[in-house]
């Protein structure tokens, strides 16, 4: 590991961030304050960047690096510019590149401000970077290599030995010119030549032993099409694109902390070459985001889908972004959960009800109430007028009164939970029971007579009796002392909907630690559909929009399937977090 004196905070705690502390430190001492673009435009003190790369959806992961490269320039007065990392010619496609801009603007961000529209491709640079190669060779930084790939990988060394310098390295540089051209000629195959850089094949840090800058690859780009046949290297392209869009500060997850040096020495060789001025761009790294109960690989969530374990990069359960939109998770929690995670140098894992949780602190203060009966048992209340239909009402939500009251009526037959009835109650049982007075929320008490039974001996009916002049919000209810309350909706006028109850999509907190078969680890009950019944009122419910089910949890109305005359909801999260032990 390279050596982070270089970083304050290194150890800072989680839900502190260090970046806010260096970028003060930045802004205070007028490292960037001074620059202006090639225009002759002031550029802000704090240009960063969020650069994906298209090649699969966004996750949980990617929030939080978004929140950190959008979320510091927007508190900063700064900028971040929305950049595609798209230097691998193969694996990008026009698919991902739609669905990242999608999702960075569903969490809130914009690359766009009074400047102009900061959306990038690294791809627009490869005249740049190809240019720079060519000055860094007749600079003699930079050689063509023509070792095969096993003697290359050979006289590498390992860890404890250094590198053998290649037979190549010191043929003339416009002998490697030539090769160069010629490489972006077309004349060689893959693998034949390759462009590295001259540094010191006895460093100890393996990324400076003269690592590749171009390959050769005759392969189709999604946007520069045919045109070349060779591509930079990432280590390479990378710090150019910074420099190239005069980012300040350029953070990056900690795997790169051993590629700084590379990354230092690239915009040290361009600036000496006159193609950037002083201050360079800066990288520093933080600690990824590791999730409990969820899985972060591209390529492990990629097989999620190929092999139909979830239903698509969007299904609910899914750690994309897309997935946890549908779900039903809010930007603002997303914005919140990366706030309370903060941001630090030591790899860790974050608890998944953190996640969980600030959904429901999110939601708690905003969401409207509702009734929803998911696992229906019918009651019949015996003395009630058989066509009699009584408004009860409720707060829309009960610490914003201003919201105003929902009305719903109570009629003869009604749909009450299964578990809040029991024949034979357990101790502390206060619900009904035969015998047992309750409150039917909002509505009336009722005392519970008994049952109907099926011929296995199912219960299929609960029978009571009310008490007209204990209804809520009348004088009469306060005579009335009960110790259960529960919830229900009217039989007939109830909104029958499919509702879609989610779960954490594996039951093993690490389901892909150390190797293990993460298929073995899902959790078979992290998607369960039922048919519940909701109060009338949410037949008004359209597509995205939230609810607290009273007693059940956050649920939201389906973002694709979800229509007037078939309602789908899905279940976000829980009341309370059933997963702590
Ligand atoms: P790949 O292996 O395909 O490069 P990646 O996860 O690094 O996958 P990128 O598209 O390169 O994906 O990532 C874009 C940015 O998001 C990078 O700056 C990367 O460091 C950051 N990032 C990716 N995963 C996480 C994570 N789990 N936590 C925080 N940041 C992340
Ligand atoms: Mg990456």
């Amino acid at each position: 590991m390279s050596n982070d004196s270089k970083n304050p905070g290194a150890d800072a705690g989680a839900s502190s961030n260090f970046l806010r502390g260096l970028i003060e430190a930045d802004i205070a001492s007028g490292k960037y304050s001074q620059r202006t673009d090639h225009l002759g435009r002031p550029l802000p003190a704090v240009v960063t960047r969020f650069p994906p790369e298209p090649n699969g959806y966004l996750h949980i992961g990617h929030a939080k690096a978004i929140c950190i490269d959008f979320g510091l320039a927007r508190d900063f007065g700064g900028r971040c510019h929305m950049r595609f990392d798209d230097t691998n010619p193969t694996k990008e496609e026009q698919e991902y590149v739609d669905t990242i801009l999608d999702s960075v603007k569903w969490l809130g961000f914009d690359w766009k401000d009074e400047s102009g529209e900061h959306l990038y491709f690294a791809s627009d640079y490869f005249d740049k970077f190809y240019e720079i190669a060519e000055y860094l060779i007749g600079a003699g930084h930079a050689y063509v290599d023509s070792q095969s790939a096993e003697d290359m990988a050979k006289n590498r060394g390992s860890f404890s030995e250094p590198g053998r310098n290649s037979p190549f390295r010191d043929r003339p540089a416009a002998e490697s010119l030539d090769l160069f051209r010629r490489m972006k000629a077309g004349e060689f195959r893959d693998g034949e030549h390759i462009l590295r850089a001259k540094i010191d094949m006895a460093s100890p840090n393996m990324n400076m032993r003269d690592p590749a800058i171009y390959r050769i690859r005759h392969a189709h780009h999604h946007r520069s099409g045919d045109k070349w046949c060779i591509y930079p290297m990432y280590d390479y392209a990378h710090p150019l694109e910074d420099a190239i869009e005069n980012v300040s500060h350029s953070f990056c997850t900690l795997e790169f902390q051993d590629h700084r040096p590379f990354y230092d020495w690239v915009l040290a060789r361009a600036a000496e070459g006159g193609f950037f001025r002083h201050p360079l761009p800066e990288q520093t790294e933080f600690a990824r985001l590791n999730l409990t109960y969820a899985i972060t690989s591209k390529r492990k969530l990629l097989q999620l889908v190929e092999e139909k374990i979830v239903d698509g990069w969007d299904d609910p359960r899914m750690p994309t972004i897309v997935g946890i939109r549908r779900r039903g998770f809010t930007p603002e929690s997303i914005q919140l959960f990366c706030e309370r995670v903060g941001v630090s140098k030591a790899d860790s894992w974050i608890d998944m009800s953190t996640l969980e949780g600030a959904l429901r602190d999110d939601l708690d203060p905003r969401a409207p109430r509702a009734v929803a009966v998911l696992r229906p048992l019918k009651l019949i209340i015996d003395n009630f007028p058989e066509n009699l239909v009584d408004e009860c009402s409720a707060p829309v939500h009960p610490h914003h009164p201003e919201r105003g009251q929902r009305s719903f009526p109570i009629t003869r037959e009604l749909w009450i939970e299964e578990e809040d009835f029991m024949e034979t109650p357990s101790k502390g049982y206060f619900r009904l029971f035969p015998g047992n007075k309750v409150r039917l929320r909002y509505g009336y008490v009722v005392e519970c007579t008994g049952c109907d039974k099926d011929a296995d001996g199912k219960v299929v009916a609960v029978h009571c009796n009310y008490f007209p002049d204990s209804k809520s919000g009348t004088e009469g209810a306060n005579n009335y002392k009960v110790k259960g309350t529960i919830h229900w909706v009217s039989a007939t006028h109830a909104l029958e909907a499919e509702v879609r109850l989610y779960d954490r999509l594996f039951s093993d907190p690490h389901p892909d630690a150390g190797g293990k078969d993460f298929k073995q680890a899902l959790n078979p009950n992290a998607k369960e559909v039922i048919t519940a019944y909701l109060e009338q009122g949410m037949r008004a419910a359209q597509p995205d929009d939230k609810f607290q089910f009273e007693r059940h949890g956050y649920f939201v109305a389906d973002r694709v399937d979800h229509a007037p005359g078939r309602p789908v909801f899905n279940r976000v999260v829980t009341l309370k977090d059933s997963w702590t032990k």
